[in-house]
């Protein structure tokens, strides 16, 4: 059981780095599929991708200049040119030949002098200095070797992994499939963007944060929808969205008013809670589970900016972790800008914009405040404590991208 901390409040609190293992460790693990080339980007490496053969697999030049052996004293005839996909004769001895950066070294030659370091006039090649056997060339395998390990599994590929794999020769290679995620928004108070407003209604946002985040994270959505504030109607969405989800992502009614249904909805499908309250500001009321089927439910509270502390510090870690990739959070050391206030037992997390190590106070402190927290790019993580952290203190910082 995680260890409450001292709280006043009911239900205890639990630090976010215990609710991290929790939902890390209750994250299903998702099976590899093949994927090809062009969308290995953003994808996580199921298994280890292993060189199929030497790279490069034939010694080669690496510089425009003279192949020659080093041994022999020039200046030396030019008996062949080689460029870039040329597979050359051996070169005879006492001669040279001009080689382009990446031609094939021909079978004799042991150097390279870079044209910058020669002289080509009448036919003959002199070295302004004595060649020196090896320099500048690549040998066979210098790169990598036939069986080295490239990329170990769990990494999560980049444009550059993606095309080292190319460069071995590889078609794609064995991911973890997508975590595919429903996002269910709950509130009778909530209009789509676009709609016409009366008193007492607000424009949905959450679902926007949440797609974004965790698509962003390598997911695939499979149902985002609105969800009235009623009991059968929560109970329904979730049963519908937990047959076809490994994350089921709920914002709102997860407190304990009259209109909050998510918890005895779970509790109706038989979804076992993990924990419920986190020791964060904001984002408290943060609840998780996990479904007879295995998946994970997240109850996110309403606030936008309640929502962003578990999605970065709970659910991005979470749908790492199905991945198999290292869960995170990857944070950085950043100097507060001004004094920030500190809680005694909870976590503060602040929206702020991160400039060259820097975190810039938005007054983003409130959990509602969204357009406040707009031009945010990282979550300052305040540690908890007595009194003011200075301005200059350096504190973890989640980077939003
Ligand atoms: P709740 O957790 O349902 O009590 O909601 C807390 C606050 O967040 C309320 O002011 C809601 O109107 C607001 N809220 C809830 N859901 C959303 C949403 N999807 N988009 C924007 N604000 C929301
Ligand atoms: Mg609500």
């Amino acid at each position: 059981m995680p260890s409450a901390l001292p709280t006043d409040l009911p239900h205890p609190r639990i630090p976010v780095d215990e609710a991290r293992a929790l939902v890390v460790g209750a994250a299903p693990r998702l099976a590899p599929e093949p994927v090809e080339l062009a969308d290995l980007a953003g994808r996580v490496l199921a298994e280890a991708v292993t060189a199929p053969h030497d790279l490069p697999h034939y010694a080669n030049s690496a510089m425009d200049g003279f192949a020659l052996r080093a041994a022999e004293a020039g200046p030396w005839p030019v008996a062949q040119r080689i460029l870039a996909g040329d597979d050359p004769a051996p070169l005879a001895p006492g001669t040279c030949a001009a080689i382009a950066t990446g031609g094939v070294l021909p079978a004799g030659a042991d150097a390279v002098v870079p044209v910058e370091q020669a002289e080509e006039a009448d036919g003959l090649v002199r070295a302004l200095a004595a060649p020196v056997a090896g320099a500048h060339v690549r040998p066979v395998g210098a790169d990598v070797r036939a069986g080295d390990v490239v990329l170990a599994a769990g990494t999560a590929l980049g444009p550059l992994a993606a095309a080292a794999i190319a460069g071995l020769g590889l078609t794609g290679a064995a991911c973890a499939a997508r975590p595919r995620v429903a996002v269910l928004t709950t509130g009778d108070e909530l209009v789509a963007p676009g709609l016409p407003l009366r008193r007492g209604q607000i424009h949905e946002s959450n679902s926007v944060l949440v797609r974004a985040t965790l698509e962003r994270a390598g997911c695939e959505m499979v149902h985002v929808g609105l969800v009235p504030d009623d009991d059968a109607a929560t109970r329904d969405a979730f049963a519908a969205a937990l047959d076809r989800a490994d994350l089921v992502v709920s914002t709102g009614g997860v407190s304990v008013g009259p209109r909050d249904h998510v918890k005895p909805a779970l509790a109706a499908l038989g979804v076992e809670e993990l924990f419920w309250r986190i020791a964060t500001q904001p984002g408290q009321p943060t609840w998780c589970g996990v479904a007879p089927g295995g998946a994970l439910v997240a109850g996110l509270p309403g606030n936008p900016l309640s929502c962003l502390v578990g999605l970065h510090l709970l659910l991005v870690p979470a749908v790492r972790a199905m991945t198999g990739a290292d869960p995170g959070p990857a944070t950085v050391r950043a100097a507060l800008g001004t004094p920030v206030r500190r809680l005694p037992a909870r976590l503060r997390c602040l929206p702020m914009r991160l400039v060259d190590g820097r975190l810039e106070d938005l007054g983003a402190g409130v959990s509602h405040q969204l357009s406040r927290a707009a031009a945010a790019t990282a979550l300052a993580l305040v540690p908890t404590g007595e009194g003011e952290l200075p301005a200059g203190a350096e504190v973890d910082a989640v980077p939003l991208g």
